[in-house]
């Protein structure tokens, strides 16, 4: 059995991947068990050196990574530069942190010492997503291994390029051999790895159907499990919003990776007053951005990342339309290879079509007329999905209020991208999944909060 790496901007296929059999799965978890017996035991200090080489590795490898990236799932180029050096602004910020986070904290209480403390789990195995092949892993990876974990990781079948080039800079920061471990496994691997008795968690980080399979295993086996899932975000533009602004940023985060990011704004949802103006802004936005080899770097909208997922995609999108919505740019499989999908837009969008209720996972967005802005919120949080929203006001009293209370997300923005950021915790709430990676939240996933209390 084999994983393949296929150029989805030519179809070609780039390398071929043989999967490791059962025993020497086995035989791998047993070397990360080993290696992280002895590096739990590491100082924090010494643990953080070795994040500090991981940041210089990404940093000066930046430029193949993105070629990695662009070839194996069709990012532009200069958004996987970007990507590798966000994962190194991971590395940097829990060297920094990881041991205030995880310092003993004392507690008064009628003992002549209370304390709470945190250990390591031990092994975290972490089943990731193509779409950000290196960012997904990292910001799973990095506090996982700064609190003293192992890490298994199982990437997405289509980026198997990536997944050994993040194991290698691992070893090559120094780390452990065997303490952070690739392996090229199809998912149907997924429930015999999780189920070994040395692994003692998982993180999922994919679509629903994934994290509701991971979840039920993963409850089955009483295991303890972190889910990053989908969203359909919804972003808000009210009648004092800067419009300009509001259609630049709405067609940055629609667009951003292909359009294929569980946080890009995917509903659009606008107020009646400023709904034709929005339109207009949006529209030419959407129709001046470049199409094309996500090698090139003035390319700003590269394929998606496999044939199969544009014919999901567009089969979402003539659905939409058959149930009434309009198309009004784009919509069609242009020509030729790779698996290119024009920028996407929709009006007319409602409840009971695809564009509002799923995930639409490419440059596809759905804009939506909301007579005020207490509809704009029910109509952003009448969703299945809980991850990002934004909301685009010129007051920032009105934006707060709503941000903090009114939407059901776990990022709520205001005038801004939802994007995520490694002082921040990031997640979801409702089917986007539970859990939290990022920030202090984030290092606290996979410990053991241990309680000690000395007469
Ligand atoms: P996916 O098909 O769910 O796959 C994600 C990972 O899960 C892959 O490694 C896949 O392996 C594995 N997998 C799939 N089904 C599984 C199962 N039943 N049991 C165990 N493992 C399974 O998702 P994707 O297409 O790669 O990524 C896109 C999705 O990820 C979108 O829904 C997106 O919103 C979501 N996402 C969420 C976040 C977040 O932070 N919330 C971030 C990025 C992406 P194979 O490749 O071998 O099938």
């Amino acid at each position: 059995m084999e994983l393949r790496s296929i150029n989805p901007t030519s179809g070609k296929t780039l390398k071929r991947y043989s999967v490791p059999g059962p025993s020497r799965v086995d035989q791998m978890i047993r070397a990360t068990f080993r290696a992280q017996k002895t590096w739990k035991g590491w100082p924090p200090g010494d643990r953080a050196s070795l994040l500090d080489q991981a940041a210089r590795i990404l940093k000066e490898r930046s430029r193949d990574l993105g070629k990695l990236m662009a070839l194996e799932m069709g990012k532009p180029m200069t958004q996987g530069i970007a990507e590798a050096e966000k994962c190194a602004s991971a590395c940097l910020y829990y060297s920094a942190n990881a041991e205030r986070f995880l310092a003993p904290e004392p507690v008064e209480t009628d003992a002549s010492q209370s304390m709470v403390v945190q250990e390591p789990l031990g092994i975290v195995l972490g089943v990731m997503p193509w779409n950000f092949p290196f960012w997904q892993v990292f910001r799973f990876a990095v506090p996982t291994l700064a609190a003293g974990n192992g890490v298994l990781l199982k990437h997405a079948s289509c980026v198997p390029g990536c997944a050994t080039a993040i194991e290698k800079i691992f070893l090559e920061a120094g780390f452990p051999a065997g303490l952070f471990r690739t392996l090229l496994v199809p998912s149907g691997q997924v429930p015999a790895i999780l189920s070994h008795p040395l692994v003692s968690a998982v993180s999922l980080t994919g679509s629903t159907g994934a994290g509701k399979d991971i979840a039920r295993r993963a409850g089955a086996l009483l295991k303890k499990a972190v889910l990053e899932l989908g969203g359909s975000d919804a972003y808000l533009v009210l009648e004092d919003a800067d419009l300009e602004m509001a259609a630049e940023t709405c067609v940055k985060s629609r667009l951003i990776n292909n359009g294929e990011s569980c946080i890009a704004a995917k509903r659009f949802i606008v107020v009646e007053d400023v709904f034709d103006e929005f339109l207009e802004k949006f529209v030419s936005r959407m129709a001046s951005r470049k199409m094309g080899d996500p090698l090139d770097p003035s390319t700003e909208v590269g394929p998606l990342a496999r044939a199969d997922l544009r014919k999901s995609l567009h089969l979402q999108v003539r659905k939409s339309i058959r149930l009434g919505a309009r198309c009004v740019l784009g919509g069609s499989i242009p020509e030729g290879p790779g698996a290119f999908y024009p920028p996407t837009v929709l009006t007319r969008v409602k409840k009971g079509m695809p564009a509002f209720d799923e995930e639409l996972f490419g440059p596809v967005a759905a804009l939506i007329r909301a007579r005020d802005e207490k509809q704009a919120i029910a109509m952003a949080n009448d969703s299945s999905f809980g991850l990002g929203a934004a909301v685009f006001t010129r007051d920032l009293e009105r934006g707060l209020r709503i941000a903090r209370t009114e939407l059901e997300a776990g990022n709520c923005f205001v005038n801004g991208l939802v994007k995520s950021d490694p002082r921040l915790p990031f997640g979801g709430v409702k089917q986007s999944g539970y859990g939290r990676e990022l920030g202090s939240y984030g290092i606290r996933e996979f410990v053991n909060i241990k309680t000690v209390w000395i007469r």
